[in-house]
Parts: C-alpha cells; sequence; structure tokens
C-alpha cells in the first residue's frame, strides 16, 4: 500500500488509506478490521465473441468486497479504464455504502473492459449477454448471491439483457427477475431507479442546508437556491442531479464539464437544452448562451459554492486541490477525490459530502427493485385506493360539518387534489429515498460534528459503516 508521501495514491490505495484513517479512531480488533479491508474475491473472465467476422476476447470483472451479508451488490461498469484494481475499490465502497444507507448487502463490482461506444447496439448485446453468462454459471449474478446494477457504460438496456439471459439459463428460478436491479420498467424494473443516483444527489443537498451549523462548516451562507453549482459529466448522475438542483431547488448551475471541454454561464445554464445540445453534436462546444473553455479541468478550479464531480475517479487530486473554489464538494461519483487531494481540501476548509453517502441513491432505489421484484408486486398496488377512500371521507366529512354548521372556511381545491390522491410508486420510492437520504446524512454528521478527533464527513461515514460491518461480522462469531 501506499503511503501518503508517494506522489498520488491509486483509486485502490485512496480507498485503503481513508479505511485506515478511520479505524484508527475505532475501538476494534486489528484483525477484524483487516478482515473488513480486504476483497474477498475478484474474478476475472476472458471471453471471445464473433464479431464482424473475427473473434474478439473480453477481459471482464466481478469483485465481491465483503460478504457479511448476502447477496452482495453493486454495478457492472463498461469502460476502457475497467482494472482489477479499480473494480476491487469500487467494490469496498459499495460495502461501506449499503451499511451506511442499511441496504442488506454486502459490496460487489464488476466491469468489462470495453468502449461501448465502438459497437452497435446488436453486437453489445452479444457481449453483454456473453459475460453474464460467465458469471451466471459461477453464481457471481443471482438473486440471492450477487445482484449487479448499471454502472459507468451502462444501464436499463444491458440490465434487461442480464435479466433475460438469467431467465434463459434459470428457467423455474421464480425469483429470477432480481437477480439484477436497473432494469426498464417495463422489464420488471422499478419507477425512479434511473433518476435515482442524481436524485439522492439533490436530497442530500436539501438535508445538508437543513443544518445551519454544517452550512456555516463549509463557510457558506442561507439556503441552497441561488447557489452556484459547476457539474462535471452529463452522464445519468450528473444530468439528473443538476436538472433537479436548478428545476427544483432554483440552484443556478453556472459550469458542466463534458469529454470535449467546458462551459459557463454566470445566470445558469439551461440543462435540458444543454443535454439535447450534447447528443446532437457530441459535446458541450458551441453551446448557444454560454462561454466554452476545451480546458474542462480549468473548471473544476472555476468560482463556485458547490462543485459536484459526476463522472470519473480521481479528478480532484493533489495537483489541482489546492486551487479549487467551491467551498462544498458532493461526491456523485465514486472516489473523485484521492486520498491526498483530501488533506489538501480539509486544510483549506472545503466540506466533502463523501461518495459512499453522496451517491448511494441509486443502491437505495436498486433495494426497493429487488424487494419489488422479490414480493412480486407493485409498492402500493394493494392500499392506494384505500388511501384514497379514507382521505376522501375525511374531506367529506369535513365539508359536511363547515355546511351543516354554517362556517365559512372552505377547502382549498389544490389541497383536496393533493390530499385526495393515493401515492403512485414514483412517489413511494422518492420518499423512501428521501427518507433514507436523511437518515443517513444525520448519522453521519452527527459523528462528525460530535468528535473532535473525527476530521472529515468523509471519516465520520467510515465510522458508521465500518461499525455496522463490524457488527454484522461479530454477531456471526467472527
Ligand atoms: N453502480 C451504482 C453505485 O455505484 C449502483 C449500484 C447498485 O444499484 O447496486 O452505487
Amino acid at each position: 500500500m501506499s503511503n501518503t508521501t508517494s506522489p498520488e495514491p491509486s483509486f485502490r490505495d485512496s480507498v485503503d488509506i481513508m479505511f485506515n484513517r478511520a479505524v484508527a479512531l475505532m475501538d476494534m480488533p486489528l484483525g477484524l478490521a483487516e478482515k473488513i479491508r480486504v476483497c474477498n474475491a475478484t474474478y476475472t473472465v476472458r471471453f471471445g465473441v464473433r464479431l464482424r467476422g473475427e473473434i474478439k476476447t473480453f477481459t471482464g470483472y466481478r469483485a465481491v468486497h465483503s460478504e457479511h451479508m448476502e447477496p452482495v451488490k453493486g454495478g457492472i461498469r463498461y469502460a476502457l479504464g475497467v482494472n482489477q484494481d479499480e473494480v476491487e475499490a469500487l467494490a469496498a465502497l459499495m460495502t461501506y455504502k449499503c451499511a451506511l444507507v442499511d441496504a442488506p448487502y454486502g459490496g460487489s463490482k464488476g466491469g468489462l473492459r470495453i468502449d461501448p461506444r465502438e459497437y452497435e447496439e446488436h453486437e453489445l448485446e452479444q457481449i453483454t449477454r456473453r459475460f453474464a453468462y460467465e458469471l451466471i454459471k459461477r453464481d457471481l449474478i443471482h438473486p440471492s448471491q450477487n445482484v449487479p446494477a448499471p454502472d459507468m457504460g451502462t444501464g436499463e438496456r444491458e440490465m434487461a439483457w442480464i435479466a433475460d439471459q438469467y431467465q434463459r439459463m434459470n428457467t423455474t428460478d421464480i425469483n429470477a427477475r432480481a437477480c439484477v436491479t436497473g432494469k426498464p420498467v417495463n422489464g420488471g424494473g422499478i419507477q425512479g431507479r434511473t433518476e435515482a443516483t442524481g436524485r439522492g444527489v439533490q436530497y442530500a443537498l436539501q438535508e445538508f442546508f437543513r443544518h445551519p451549523e454544517d452550512i456555516k462548516a463549509a463557510g457558506l451562507s442561507g439556503k441552497l437556491d441561488d447557489k452556484a453549482i459547476i457539474v462535471q459529466g452529463l452522464g445519468n448522475v450528473g444530468y439528473h442531479a443538476a436538472k433537479f438542483l436548478c428545476e427544483e431547488d432554483g440552484a443556478r448551475i453556472v459550469g458542466v464539464i463534458e469529454r470535449d471541454g467546458a462551459v459557463s454561464c454566470a445566470s445558469g445554464l439551461d440543462i435540458e437544452a444543454l443535454k439535447e445540445w450534447i447528443a446532437e453534436n457530441n459535446g458541450v462546444k458551441g453551446f448557444p448562451g454560454a462561454d466554452y473553455t476545451a480546458d474542462g479541468a480549468s473548471m473544476l478550479e472555476a468560482s463556485c459554492d458547490i462543485l459536484i464531480p459526476a463522472a470519473l475517479e480521481g479528478v480532484i487530486n493533489r495537483e489541482n486541490a489546492g486551487r479549487v473554489q467551491a467551498r462544498l464538494i458532493v461526491e456523485a461519483a465514486n472516489g473523485p477525490v484521492t486520498a491526498g487531494a483530501d488533506a489538501i481540501l480539509l486544510s483549506k476548509g472545503v466540506v466533502i459530502i463523501p461518495d459512499m453517502y453522496a451517491n448511494a441513491g441509486g443502491v437505495t432505489v436498486s433495494y426497493f427493485e429487488w424487494v419489488k421484484n422479490l414480493s412480486h408486486i407493485r409498492f402500493g398496488r394493494m392500499e392506494r385506493r384505500r388511501e384514497e377512500s379514507r382521505n376522501k371521507s375525511i374531506v367529506d366529512e369535513l365539508e359536511r360539518l363547515s355546511s351543516d354548521k354554517g362556517i365559512s372556511w372552505q377547502l382549498t381545491p389544490n389541497f383536496k387534489e393533493k390530499y385526495l390522491k393515493g401515492a403512485s410508486e414514483l412517489e413511494l420510492v422518492r420518499s423512501g429515498l428521501d427518507d433514507t437520504m436523511r437518515g443517513a446524512y444525520n448519522d453521519m454528521a452527527e459523528v462528525w460534528r460530535a468528535r473532535s478527533d473525527v476530521p472529515d464527513m468523509r471519516t465520520a461515514a467510515y465510522l458508521v459503516s465500518i461499525g455496522k460491518v463490524a457488527g454484522a461480522y461479530q454477531a456471526k462469531g467472527l
């Protein structure tokens, strides 16, 4: 493992350093800490697929970090940079993330070394099914053992192929659909899963801004509305976070960084329009009404209140951390701030809402989807109309009382409309996610505020989650 004097720790080393920082503050047997830290197993597979008249060989991984709870959970990413070190770091983060938000899983992660943009849809389907086949036959995709989900470069389309592949290989498994989450809604998915990680980032920020002492600690003041935000990466996570924060909370997205550079606009960018522009033009360059720079990374250092890295790991590192101007960093990506950068930002008083909490919305809604699949019924199906009829009887009774007694007040039509409507699946998912994000924030922030030896929210988050994982191992007698 690298120490803090090496040039820049690898992603895997960064996670270990952060873990060790927390363990040093805990009263835990060192052997148990080591057991939790290590990645239990990593499976590497190389398989060939006949494409365009020749056989192409692909390399994929599925790392299982901790099996203190099963199934283990975590996404599958498609990217050229995928390697064993990365999937193991990401699998470890999944363990801590699931523990923090009380999703009853161990941590896992998978990846395929591929640039998905180089392939046609039918080719990607062939590759995905073949990769899934390799993992399914080793129970590395299984409703009660290992449940993947989307990550960078994958989405509901790939999850639908994986689910179908599992079903073909397990024709009598009634719980087959629970073998993967993030499926399309008409393929066993759940409303609100696609937006979930971005929605979770929004709920995390809303909760942060409910705590004046935390706002002050970051050197900020006031509310979320009108805060200047820079977002790195307008993929699924960054796009939804940016969209909700400006459309619903009144924040201004003053800069967006993408592959080909960055655009900025002090009065706030129109995220929907920008998203469409990127789809049509393959980048942000030329987006009307905004300033463009080809040096995207420089935008990480631009003036703003909040910086949301929602793309790759390691983008804020020892080299640029000293120049970051944001007061608050929300880690929508996994591992965007290296352990080296962490220390620099801490000395500048920058507050970081850590990845294992900030991007936990995805796995939280994955958990709801898995429960839905196992219970074979949509959330709210039994109680929705019952709730509506009970609400209606209250409203009818209030109206009868007011007219009988000649009371002059009237229920506003808007209130009636809202109150009479039973919750849809999407509303229930959002409510469950909001509740989870508020609860986990407070578990983490209370430790941060209460302990003078806990310097930042990341260490606090590790303390809470390692404590839960240790408790699970100890309950088993380890
Ligand atoms: N890939 C996402 C993450 O890193 C989601 C994982 C899941 O839903 O299992 O948290």
